[in-house]
Parts: structure tokens; sequence; C-alpha cells
């Protein structure tokens, strides 16, 4: 189960704005509670960076970290 989701990512150095869609969901086998994973959908207008994150196109400041689903708190 995934879904798109409209986010806005703002860098903190130069407040540049864009709208990204993010990918969330969780894996099989997940139980109700669990922390869905969140992945960008495509880059643009952000610059790719390493490890899954969006760099700001004007100063490689870091603004987005895809995140893995983790299990619920117990
Ligand atoms: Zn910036």
């Amino acid at each position: 189960m995934a879904y798109l989701q409209p986010t806005t990512l703002t860098c903190p150095t130069c407040q540049f704005s864009a709208q990204i869609k993010v990918v969330v969901g969780i894996g099989p086998g997940s139980n109700r509670g669990d922390i869905p994973y969140e992945r960008y959908k495509s880059a643009p207008p952000f610059t790719e960076g390493e490890n899954g994150q969006l760099l700001c196109l004007h100063d490689g400041t870091v603004v987005w970290t895809n995140t893995a689903a983790r299990k619920a708190p117990e």
C-alpha cells in the first residue's frame, strides 16, 4: 500500500521552496500503527544527492531525506 503525497520543501539557507511528490507506504507484513516509509517520487527542481537525499539547487543544502518504514513503538 502506497500513495503519493504532495510535499512542499523549503531550503533553510536561501528559502527556495517548491513542491514535490512523496511516495508514502508500508511494506508487506506491516501492522497497524507502523510508521510508513517516505521516498521522493521525482527530484526536480531539486538535485538528487546520495542516500536518498534531495539538495537545494542553489546551495546544496539537504532539504529531504528518504526514510524507511519502521515498526510501531511497543
Ligand atoms: Zn537553498
